[in-house]
């Protein structure tokens, strides 16, 4: 019988992770399933144990699930705990391992993907929620030379750059109005370009060889990625992270790493 996992979410019918595991299977000649799980809102650890109980050997966790999943687990890898949040369960005798690959995900795209090293750079984080705060610990992982993190609400921001400084790289906090200089990578982590809102930050924070990632990802450029273009960065949306951070789920649970250039194809033709 084929190992059984599934992407955990409310609601879950959008999520493109059963697109993408089976392609890393085939792929990599692993034998698995993939499904979505829709787990009611007041029932995640429910859910997770009815997976164990049925054999699933692991899932991935979405909204809003990411840091209720923290809860449930038995153990936790640095990186989930730095981040507060999971996105990577596995299911191995009797334990339940979390692991928090979106970071991660992020770092692979900027640097393989986007060929752009992270060692020695400034960079900009726009927003302090969940996704930043996974992002955080990989990024200074890289070695940048300073991380400033901007956000609406300054005081997250600042609880956040708390909790970062002890990793030895220097991490400030401040609001958007208030960036001072430009960056060589600026990443959107703020939920803003859902409802097509830019963070408000000056035009300068970009230069010609900046690179701006927005972590959302659609058929179009998003606003923040249009404003960056016109101040003279490239642009990335967040489907290589997407991307990414399956291959780092999956390389946790089977131990070999996909390419992910075939799924990057497919999904973005
Ligand atoms: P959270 O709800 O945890 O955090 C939202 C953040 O956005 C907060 O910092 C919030 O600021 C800020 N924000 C919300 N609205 C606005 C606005 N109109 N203007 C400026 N700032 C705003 O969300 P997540 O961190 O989980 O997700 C953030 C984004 O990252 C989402 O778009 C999500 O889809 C994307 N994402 C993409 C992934 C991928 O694989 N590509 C993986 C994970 C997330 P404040 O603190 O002031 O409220």
């Amino acid at each position: 019988m084929s190992d059984k996992y599934c992407v955990i979410g409310n609601p879950i019918a959008h999520s493109k992770s059963p697109e993408i595991h089976p392609v890393y299977a085939a792929q990599t000649g692993q034998d698995l399933v993939y499904e979505r799980c829709l787990a009611p809102l007041d029932g995640f650890a429910a859910t997770v144990r009815r997976l164990v109980a049925e054999g699933y050997r692991g899932a991935n966790v979405t909204l809003p699930f990411k840091i209720e999943a923290a809860q449930v687990c038995t153990r936790l890898e640095e990186r989930a705990r730095a981040a507060g949040a999971v996105n990577t369960l596995s299911f191995e005798q009797g334990e339940i391992i979390g692991d928090n690959t979106d970071g991660p995900g992020l770092v692979a795209d900027i640097t393989r993907n986007a060929g752009v090293a992270i060692r020695d750079k400034r960079v900009l984080l726009l927003g302090a929620g969940g996704a930043a705060r996974g992002a955080l610990l990989p990024i200074i992982q890289q070695q940048p030379r300073e991380i400033v993190i901007a956000n609406r609400t300054v005081a997250t921001a600042e609880a956040l750059a708390r909790d970062f400084a002890r990793y030895g790289i220097p991490v400030s906090a401040t609001g958007f109005a208030e960036i001072a200089g430009s960056f060589d990578i600026v990443v959107n982590a703020t939920s803003g370009s859902l409802a097509g809102e830019l963070p408000p930050v000056p035009a300068a924070v970009f230069g010609p060889g900046s690179l701006a990632l927005d972590m959302m990802y659609g058929s179009r450029p998003t606003v923040f990625m249009d404003f960056a273009s016109q101040a003279g960065a490239a642009t990335r949306d967040g489907l290589g992270m997407l991307v990414e951070q399956a291959a780092e789920a999956f390389a946790i649970w089977r131990g070999v790493r996909p390419d992910t250039a075939e799924v990057f194809r497919k999904m973005r033709p």
